[in-house]
């Protein structure tokens, strides 16, 4: 968990409770205004609830016909806001979840936070590593029909099929995580083929199982990587500690003599050393990995011990929705 965007989706939720207690003592003082009855029937049902406090704080039994009398003051009450053309329930608590009722957790014996809670948690962490925020780019949404069905070379199964097979490797990645293995994931391929939108569909399920991931492009990584270099400071601790990094686009970021392979080593081996996940996507083949990166870090990253490389093949279909 992001503890500070924790702390904000916590704060959201105390402020719709703020909000939804400041209408309901709007609803009421509307109502006193407009209907004396009313505000005398609402004096007397406080007065039942007082007098059972006390009743209880004094050990004493409640009358037994307590409960009748609420609920005829309950009722009168009702009938009088319908004859003011307003709901029966306009009166009651006002709340935006009705499991928690805002107030962010569920469970009277175990306590835990209620889903509200997590969804607007979600969000944030959705925004903060930039997946578009409702969480669209999903496996239930990625469309392989974009894909032709025509047979590729040497495979033994059209495009389709291939991006069928791709795409399933990776949705039993993300739902075995942190079990998975390889502990690692790799997408090779040409640009066009969809390896962000599996990325993100990647995050968005680790996202909803409850597990913290940090999405960099390879031109962010370059850069953590610069200042780690120059400032010879150890590098930063959000790339080598996150719980599952993904790095996007490896390959596409110039090549910093010295920095790069020097910096990228040290990520991987580090991560691979304290067994967290990482997942990469590039249009770099098996052999491309190898000259540009040096063969260390190519074979940390197609060794199947490591990684589970997927090569995908087909042509592009960024005129289509997965770019
Ligand atoms: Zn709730």
């Amino acid at each position: 968990m992001r503890e500070d965007l924790l702390r904000e989706a916590e704060l959201e939720l105390q402020e719709t409770q703020r909000r939804n207690e400041e209408t309901a003592l709007r609803r009421r003082q509307e109502v006193m205004n407009r209907s004396p009855e009313i505000a005398s029937l609402l004096a007397q049902r406080e007065d039942l609830i007082h007098g059972t406090m006390r009743g209880i704080l004094q050990r004493e039994a409640a009358p037994e016909d307590l409960p009748e009398r609420m609920e005829q003051v309950s009722q009168n009450i009702r009938k009088r806001l319908k004859n003011l053309g307003l709901p029966e329930d306009y009166l009651a608590p006002v709340y935006d979840c009705p499991l928690c009722r805002d107030t962010g957790y569920v469970g009277d014996v175990v306590r835990e936070r209620c889903a509200c809670v997590r969804r607007r948690y979600q969000a944030r962490l959705r925004k903060a590593i930039g997946l578009p925020e409702r969480g669209e780019e999903t496996f239930e949404t990625y469309d392989e029909t974009l894909f032709a069905d025509t047979p590729l070379p040497d495979v033994g199964l059209t495009e389709r099929q291939a991006m069928a097979v791709i795409r399933d490797g990776c949705e039993k990645w993300a739902n075995n995580y942190p079990a998975q293995i390889p502990r690692d994931l790799v997408l090779s391929g040409k640009s066009g083929l969809g390896k962000t939108f599996l990325l993100h569909a990647m995050a968005n399920r680790l996202i909803q199982r409850g597990y913290n991931v940090l999405l960099i492009s390879a031109y962010q990584f370059l850069e953590t990587a610069r200042r780690a270099y120059f400032d010879n400071e150890a590098q930063a601790e959000d790339l080598t500690g996150a719980e599952v990094l993904m790095l996007d686009d490896l390959g596409s970021e110039p090549m910093m003599q010295n920095v790069t392979i020097e910096q990228l080593f040290n990520l991987i081996n580090e991560r691979q050393r304290r067994n967290l996940a990482t997942v990469i996507s590039t249009n770099l083949s098996q052999e491309e990995l190898r000259i540009r990166y040096t063969e260390r870090i190519a074979s940390r990253l197609t060794d199947r011990r490591n990684a589970l490389f997927l090569p995908l093949r087909g042509r592009d279909v960024r005129n289509g929705r997965q770019g």
